[in-house]
């Protein structure tokens, strides 16, 4: 396991490995951060895929976000970008920006939809291989055999499933998978897909949940998976303290890049211009 990143932030060091093990430790009681160790960064709004619960509204009229905005220069090195969309695979100036940001030492994370993964494998090899990205999310609903091939052949792939949408566990348990939960986001075209059958399969896949826990390689919840499926129950609380990785907002932010706001998070109503500095942006949080 190669040590791919390793800073001071605020009152604790972050040491981040190329399997995509992050570590955090400090001698205080809790965790200070002066600035965000993950961004989630929203690159486009373009998508043509239409999924009827996208949180994020995606179509074809989708924007472009400006990839030379000023608060990139403030960026720390060592720190993660998640970069999304929309269809962050669309955007014009995706490789040349994977390419500034690996000279700056930032690193780099992708997170695509299986269906563009599809069409477009021979290049996010491309940029796996060329270490231009770290991780790939594999947003995947039907988990096709080409998905499950890539994400076997490259070992940072973590397959991204909706909580209360997915179904399809048997295609993915067993496989030596990376697989992490997103909860059902309420927001965006999410709000009105939300339905009582949604509530059932949140409901199934919480019970579900004990049992698929050792049928990955490596299985992990974002805060509104843990939420919505309950994890806290399934661990002791030092086990809870050693894995949880802390609210939104106080080691991560969301940052749209077409709108040119950020907020704790992608789901966050609160949502703010962007400014220069990004230490400024994280404060600005952390007071609200
Ligand atoms: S959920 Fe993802 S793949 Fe689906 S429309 Fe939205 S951005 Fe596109």
């Amino acid at each position: 396991m190669e040590l791919i990143s390793n800073y001071k932030n605020g009152n604790y060091t972050v040491k981040l490995y190329s399997d995509g093990t992050k570590i955090k430790e400090t001698e205080a009681d809790s965790f200070i951060a002066e600035f965000p160790d993950s961004i989630d960064l929203k690159i486009t709004n373009y998508c043509d895929l239409n999924c009827p619960m996208c949180h994020e509204k995606s179509n074809i009229d989708g924007k472009e976000g400006n990839l030379d905005s000023p608060f990139l220069e403030s960026l720390p090195s060592g720190i993660e970008l998640a970069i999304g969309g929309g269809n962050p695979l669309s955007h014009s100036a995706l490789l040349p920006f994977l390419e500034k940001m690996k000279k700056r030492e930032i690193i780099c994370n992708l997170t695509v939809n299986e269906k563009h993964l599809i069409k477009n494998k021979e290049f996010v090899q491309k940029l796996i291989d060329e270490k231009l990205i770290y991780g790939l999310g594999i947003s995947a609903f039907e988990v096709f055999d080409e998905t499950v091939a890539f994400a076997r052949k490259n070992e940072n792939c973590v397959l991204h499933i909706v909580t209360g949408v997915f179904e399809n566990f048997e295609k993915i348990i067993d496989k030596n998978l990376k697989v992490l939960f997103l909860g059902y986001k309420k927001f965006g075209k999410g709000k009105n897909y939300f339905s009582l059958d949604i509530l059932r399969n949140i409901e199934k896949t919480k019970k579900l949940i004990p049992r698929l826990i050792s049928r990955f390689s490596r299985i992990s919840f974002d805060n509104l998976a843990l939420s919505q499926l309950d994890i806290k129950r399934l661990l002791t609380d030092s086990e809870w303290d050693k894995m949880y990785m802390g609210d939104d907002g106080e080691g991560s932010m969301y940052i749209d890049l077409v709108e040119q706001k950020f907020a704790k998070s992608s789901i966050s109503t609160k949502r703010f211009s962007l400014k220069d500095d990004i230490k400024e942006m994280f404060l600005i949080l952390k007071m609200k």
